[in-house]
């Protein structure tokens, strides 16, 4: 059994004839992929899928990684830090090492890269590639996964330098696009429902989270997973869950989250969180490894409501990850969330703890419309947020750069 034929029994057999139907004129194509690291990350993970998908669809598409010395992280980190807004420096050196490592890069890979039809350059650590391969054949799609809405601008205006030279760029959401010459594509990002982190658990399974961290399976049980880190605000998830408790005393929440130990700022927000829960028996703070996917997965589906209660949120893979078990989400009203939470609709956007208590208690005393929401998240989550949406979203694009200005596209 192929791939795709998991995926439709997900998504629905007609999703995968138009993935089929829109691959058509793209069979046989070269498409190169380009990102700084085969592991770890968002956008390893993506690819990590994409690539087999596009295959397994008739496209020639493959992977490259490049790779520096440690001067060539420190400098690419700091371009992150910078397009996330934080003003950094960026001492020429750095930029050398940059500009050089990319050079380099292209040695090896420019006959590839050139004759390739499309190369998607992923993020800003092999943007300057394109400069090193004067004699490209195809398209050049510079593909940013970072939440650049407020980016440290001489940062950007180096980078934009190479980035101009891209066919096409592709952003995950609207904020976050720029002022470009060429034309801007919006993907946003999306969940792989057969990942250990998504994928159907048993209910025995989902059971043994109750007993392995003291939850009570027969009361309300409320339920964050994030990094602990300010902007994510646990320290008011708890406050909601205070002022809960004064009307559902026997309420309980658990505050899932990595282990903060090189992560001087996370441990800081830790301390505060485990201040702020005192010792009360029914909040759990728990410090899970990065690869308990399953036991996220169970915890999500263990729990009553799901909080993402974030004050600044890119997007919010915790989001759609809740919303795909069909859980209702009480969701901080910014960036990604609010095209995830349709408020009323697939769960509550709110604003302050007082506004995500008094959601908390309406969703608890009426389970009919936590239910209902919930399975409207789920089918939102199908619809708009899988990995086969991305693909078609890829796919698209692809079909609409081979086609250039033409009004009318026609598929076979
Ligand atoms: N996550 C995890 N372990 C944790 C906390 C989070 O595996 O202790 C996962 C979570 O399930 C999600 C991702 O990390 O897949 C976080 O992505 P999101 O977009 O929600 O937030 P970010 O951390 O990227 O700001």
């Amino acid at each position: 059994m192929s791939l795709l034929d998991d995926y439709a029994k997900i998504t629905g057999e007609a999703v995968i004839g138009h993935l089929k139907q829109l691959a058509a004129p793209l069979k046989g194509m070269k498409i190169v992929h380009v990102n700084s690291t085969r592991v770890g990350g968002g956008v390893a993970e993506i690819l990590t899928k994409l690539i087999p998908l596009q295959r397994e669809l008739g496209i020639d598409s493959s992977w490259e990684i490049i790779t520096g010395e440690a001067d060539f992280y420190q400098c690419t980190k700091r371009f992150h830090n910078a397009l996330q807004g934080s003003q950094v420096s960026l001492p020429d050196s750095l930029l050398k090492v940059y500009e050089d490592t990319n050079a380099k890069c292209a040695e090896e890979l420019r006959s590839k890269l050139e004759e390739a039809d499309f190369v998607f350059i992923h993020d800003p650590q092999p943007a300057a590639i394109l400069k090193n391969c004067p004699n490209r054949k195809g398209k050049w799609v510079w593909r940013c996964h970072i939440d650049g809405s407020h980016p440290y601008r001489p940062v950007w205006k180096y980078l934009k330098n190479y980035v101009v030279d891209y066919d096409a760029s592709i952003f995950s959401l609207a904020v976050f696009s720029q002022v470009l010459p060429h034309p801007q594509f919006l993907i946003p990002p999306s969940i792989d429902p057969l990942t250990e982190k998504n994928i159907h658990l048993s209910k025995k399974e989902v059971k043994k989270v109750y007993s392995r961290f003291n939850i009570d399976p027969h009361k309300p049980f409320i339920l964050q997973v994030s990094r602990f880190d300010k902007f994510k605000d646990p320290v008011g998830v708890i406050r909601a869950y205070r002022f809960t408790k004064k009307f559902i005393p026997d309420i309980q929440l658990a505050l899932a989250g990595g282990s903060a130990s090189d992560d001087p700022e996370g441990e800081i927000m830790l301390n505060e969180v485990r201040n702020a829960a005192a010792d009360d028996p029914n909040i759990h703070v728990l410090l899970l490894p990065p690869d308990a996917h399953r036991t996220i997965n169970a915890l999500q589906r263990a729990s009553d409501i799901v909080l993402q209660k974030s004050i600044r949120e890119g997007f919010g893979l915790t989001v759609t990850e809740a919303m795909w078990k069909g859980k209702a989400v009480i969701g901080g009203d910014t960036g990604g969330i609010r095209l995830q939470v349709i408020n009323h609709h697939t769960g509550f956007l709110v604003s302050t703890p007082e506004g995500a208590a008094l959601r908390i208690r309406y969703l608890l005393h009426h389970r009919d419309k936590l239910f209902e929401m919930g399975q409207k998240a789920k089918e939102f989550v199908r619809e708009n947020f899988l990995i086969t949406r991305l693909l078609r979203g890829h796919l698209t694009l692809l079909v609409g750069l081979l086609h250039g200005t033409e009004d009318r596209i026609e598929l076979n």
